[in-house]
């Protein structure tokens, strides 16, 4: 409320303009001054009556002025909210008067510090500890407290009390708020800063956290070039940055259409993990020759489908697993149409971190700018992969050929006596491109060409059989379709047959795989058995 000041705090280390301002504040207002040490002398030379801090609080300033102002009396008077009558009656039982109006200026840190003679003990005593707390605690009760922290604000506080019969408007209450809290974080970052240039050599890396690291390089020889740097890395204490490929040594890892040197059409700036998923996501749906949509998650691929057109693929790509899509990645191998985005936000709810695809409709455009945190990646078109991939390890790098399926069913060999009919082979084909893309030990169980059940990363293979065949009853259930009579890929060959044993158990009926362990025998012998129908690829698709 504009209530008329009656009391007022004053404690400044830059006494300029001070004698006139409290001056005003007494012979025009009537405000009752209390005052710290060095204030009050300079105040009551010049004729002022203040109220010593001392005598105010009943305490001395003590510890060579470390502790003046610090007190529930000072703090009480500023933060008591005045419409709350608890508030007001816990000051009253406590004897806390109110404290209208705070006129505060800080120990000259920075002055001090930039004096090249300063010891460390002397520029620590800089620190102000009550002036920055009095500050902040009259700030945060703006609505009823008036905070000067600029000699150059005592003008316009006097003008406007003069203007309002003593009063402050909430206005300029507000300004001088904001005024306060940049003042206490360039105070605080003052000291950070020269903190840190002190300790700099003193501790070992690991205890600096990210901002503090040094930046990533700029320039990593004549190939990269930095693109941007990252808002952080994997995690919140590692920085990064993405760089792209010089021209001149594009083939090094460049597709045709990539990630790197998408068109960003909407959306907050791509995180580390949000280029990770993005690449991994890009380079499985660019697999397929027909609509495909893939929805990932931490690298794996938790939706995948094709369909005869994209949004029927989104569709079904979500239904594979619709917990795990929350907060994934879309991409699309085709322009992304209106009713695709609006079955992900409207009909499904998801959240989306990132989506990417070719292009997307005028209209998909305009519906996806309603989810302005949304990243929206067009890459122009599909187009090959790039034929080299790099990885750093420690003291170096890895390079290799992107392992991009090439192979022609016509080479395949089935060992078993059933052989898969034409409809199953086309979902073996569908579910080996799949598993490329999920991490080893990778089983992928499909049906209806999309990915229902996915066993990621486990350590040994049945246990990644075991996952995917979970997935799969569950997405079943969930869609209300007949469990069983899945496809299932292996992205390596089964070393005993007790995976074969675990998929037959679900209602596997077809297998792909590499085929080429000591025990193939077994796993025939297993697959012949249940009546399943195995292809051996002879390549192996190890995603490590
Ligand atoms: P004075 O010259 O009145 O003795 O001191 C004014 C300065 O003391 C102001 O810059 C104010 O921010 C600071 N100050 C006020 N209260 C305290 C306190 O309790 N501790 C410390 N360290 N400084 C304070």
């Amino acid at each position: 409320a504009d209530t008329p000041i009656k009391r007022a705090l004053v404690s400044v280390t830059d006494k300029t303009g001070v004698v006139d301002f409290v001056k005003a504040l007494e012979d025009e207002f009537g405000v009752e001054v209390i005052s710290t040490g060095g204030t009050a002398r300079v105040l009551e030379e010049a004729g002022v009556r203040v109220v010593p801090i001392e005598q105010y609080t009943g305490f001395p300033e003590m510890m060579d002025g470390r502790v003046k102002t610090l007190h529930p009396k000072v703090h009480g008077g500023l933060l008591a909210r005045r419409d709350n009558p608890s508030h007001m009656a816990e000051a009253a039982e406590h004897g806390i008067g109110m404290i209208d109006l705070v006129v505060v200026n800080l120990y000259e840190f920075e002055k001090t510090v930039a004096n090249p003679e300063v010891t460390f003990d002397d520029a620590i005593e800089h620190i102000d500890i009550g002036g920055p707390s009095m500050l902040r605690s009259a700030a945060k009760n703006a609505d009823s407290v008036t905070v000067v922290s600029d000699p150059d604000d005592y003008d316009e506080v006097l003008d406007t009390m003069r203007a309002t019969g003593g009063c402050t408007t909430l206005e300029l209450r507000r300004y001088l708020q904001l005024k306060v809290y940049e003042t206490t974080a360039c105070y605080d970052a003052a000291i950070a800063n020269w903190l840190a240039d002190r300790y700099d050599e003193d501790f070992p890396e690991e205890l600096e956290d990210a901002e503090d690291a040094p930046a990533t390089p700029d320039e990593l020889g004549v190939y990269l070039e930095k693109v941007d740097d990252l808002r952080y890395g994997e995690n919140p204490q590692q920085t990064a940055a993405v760089y792209r490929f010089a021209d001149d040594f594009a083939e090094l890892g460049s597709s045709e259409y990539p990630l790197v040197g998408a068109e960003q059409l909407q959306g907050k700036p791509l995180s580390y993990n949000n280029y990770l998923d993005a690449d991994a996501a890009w380079n499985l749906v660019r697999e397929f020759d027909g609509p495909a949509c893939v929805i990932l998650k931490h690298q794996n691929p938790c939706g995948s489908a094709v369909a005869d057109d994209v949004t029927t693929a989104y569709d079904r790509a979500f239904a594979c697993d619709p917990k795990s899509a929350f907060g994934g990645i879309i991409a699309c191998n085709r322009e992304v149409p209106f009713e695709l985005v609006e079955h992900a936000f409207d009909e499904n709810g998801q959240f989306v971190e990132v989506i990417i695809a070719p292009s997307y409709t005028p209209e998909a455009i305009e519906r996806m700018a309603k989810r302005p945190n949304l990243r929206v990646l067009a890459t122009g078109g599909v187009g090959a992969h790039a034929e080299y991939e790099l990885r750093s390890i420690d003291g170096g790098v890895l390079l290799q050929n992107v392992d991009s399926v090439s192979e022609d069913p016509a080479t395949f060999t089935c060992p078993t006596e059933r052989k898969p009919t034409p409809e199953e082979m086309d979902e073996l084909m569908f579910a080996w491109r799949v598993c490329k893309g999920v991490k080893s030990n990778a089983i992928l169980v499909s049906k209806g060409k999309a990915g229902i059940g996915m066993g990621p990363g486990q350590p040994n293979r049945v246990d990644s059989a075991l996952l995917a065949c979970e997935r799969a009853d569950e997405a079943c259930e969930r869609m209300g379709v007949e469990k069983g009579g899945y496809a299932c890929a292996s992205d390596a060959f089964f070393p005993f047959r007790d995976n074969v044993d675990v998929l037959a158990e679900h209602g596997v009926t077809c297998i792909i795989q590499p085929g080429g362990s000591k025990r193939d025998d077994e796993s025939i012998e297993a697959c012949n058995e249940h009546g399943i129908a195995m292809v051996f690829t002879g390549n192996r698709h190890f995603r490590h």
